[in-house]
């Protein structure tokens, strides 16, 4: 591309191939969230492509290798991002984009995405190369399409936690303050007395579950995202590669989520020896020391659990040789307080629900996981997480005709009714959402869902009657 090209000759000439659209949106105002995003797709057998690719603060670099194509057969799995930089336009697969960010990576120029006309501002930071970064509270300027696109951040329930429980200290680095301990005093199921700051004390801050954290690494490792070209390329190696790779740019109470976050890997007969040995080397942070037992997180898919005479094993997939324990009161009330979860796995929609754990666990002896506590998610058979049965049909045709999408996420918001159960983000210059008004919601969810409904321009199904015909993909 010559630097003779303006960005409008550009944007006319490409708009069809390169769907850049020519509207310009009207930039909005409000918070958004600076997490991040890995999107996710695999050359088939589940190696992930990876390349460096074009993030937002907070981002961990990692995107789908697959921009331009995926592996099988040239779909878009994005549409190209294209960078002006220096009058002249470079495209995300150029060869040429990283000698032109390191040219400007210490001065005053900033690159723009040109999803949109007249561009975004972003930035450049140096990982293991040059990577184009969203500047803070612009992921919703980006055309939804967009690899740099994010929603308003009030979309989910990410909103109530940014600049609360979610904060990036410094560009790239975030910070979740949670409310479940790291540490328990050895011999006692109580948290050890936490030294609080007295900010903290006279301002009481809002804390993330470990459901909304499960969250929090779903949505960065880009699993509440889809493009058609991932259908069939997420699988155990994917998930485990992913979520550690979000997890790298997180500290939780000081310490890198990183460190403490174990995601099995794909268990294969022929390899499990060295897989477990991994395992050991990893858990055996669970080290007591001076007192204190570590715990670690556990993210998997539940397979089942076990009762035994005083507790229970529970099996997660792909650890078919190291059950987490758990007293069976605790099991119990786990299973409470989870019912409609556990009872979803069993439901007639005709596709395998997974059952998502987030499991802090304890080691009570030597290479004995016990599980302190946990919290359940449903994800759909690709990983997508959900919040009920009543969105499977919804995320079945949305996959099923090939849309592009993302699975807003309520984290620990009490109700998730007031966001949209999918936003649809090939409908046009704006994301479109979508809402289920389910029969079986109770009368304040669906109260607040008729609320959302009215309040904006957006697709509905009542569940009582068929499913309407999606909005039509943007020409
Ligand atoms: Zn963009």
């Amino acid at each position: 591309m010559g630097s003779s090209f303006t960005m409008a000759k550009f944007c006319a000439i490409n708009a069809e191939n390169l769907l850049i659209p020519l509207r310009i949106r009207l930039a909005c105002s409000g918070t958004m969230a600076q997490h991040a995003c890995v999107a996710l797709s695999s050359e088939g057998g589940g190696s992930m492509q990876e390349q460096i690719f074009f993030d937002g603060p907070g981002r961990n670099g990692l995107q789908p290798g697959a921009a331009a194509t995926s592996g099988d057969g040239g779909l878009p799995v994005f549409p190209v991002q294209h960078f002006s930089i220096h009058g002249r336009v470079f495209a995300a697969t150029d060869p040429g984009l990283q000698l032109a960010l390191a040219s400007i990576h210490d001065d005053a120029e900033r690159p723009r995405c040109l999803c949109v006309a007249g561009g975004v501002e972003m930035y450049v930071a140096r990982h293991r190369k040059y990577v184009v970064k969203r500047m803070p509270e612009t992921g919703k300027d980006h055309h939804p399409s967009c690899p740099s696109y994010e929603p308003d951040a009030a979309l989910s329930g990410l909103g109530e936690l940014v600049g609360e429980a979610v904060l990036e200290p410094e560009p790239g680095r975030v910070e979740l303050r949670v409310d479940f301990p790291w540490t328990r005093t050895q011999g006692h199921a109580l948290p050890r007395g936490e030294s609080l700051a007295p900010a903290e004390i006279t301002v009481p801050r809002r804390r993330m579950s470990l459901r909304a954290v499960m969250h929090f690494l779903f949505e960065r490792a880009g699993f509440n995202r889809w493009t058609p070209a991932m259908a069939g390329k997420r699988n155990q190696g994917v998930l485990c590669k992913y979520l550690l790779a979000a997890a790298a740019d997180i500290d939780v109470k000081g310490i890198p989520l990183a460190e403490r976050l174990y995601v099995p890997e794909p268990f294969q007969e022929s390899t499990k020896a060295d897989t477990a040995q991994r395992r050991r080397e990893k858990l055996a942070i669970l080290q007591p020391h001076d007192g204190h037992a570590p715990l670690a997180l556990v993210i998997g898919e539940f397979k089942a659990c076990d009762r035994a005479d005083h507790a229970c094993r529970i099996w997660i997939r792909h650890m078919p040789d190291a059950p987490l324990l758990m007293p069976t009161k605790s099991w119990e009330r786990l299973a409470r307080v989870h019912a409609s979860l556990l009872e979803a796995r069993d439901a007639d929609t005709g596709r395998r629900i997974r059952l998502m754990i987030a499991a802090l666990i304890r080691a009570r002896r030597e290479l004995t996981y016990e599980i302190d506590s946990a919290s359940l998610m449903l994800a759909s058979d690709q990983w997508i997480p959900l919040e009920g049965v009543h969105e499977c049909p919804l995320i079945d045709a949305l996959v099923g005709q090939e849309r592009r999408f993302l699975k807003p996420l309520r984290y620990d918001a009490p109700q998730g009714g007031v966001f949209p159960n999918a936003l649809l983000l090939d409908g046009g210059a704006m994301p479109i959402p979508l809402h289920i008004v389910s029969a079986f919601a109770g009368a304040k969810e669906r109260t607040a869902k008729e609320k959302a409904v009215a309040k904006s321009e957006c697709w509905a199904w009542r569940t009582e009657q068929p499913m309407p015909a999606l909005p039509s993909p943007a020409a």
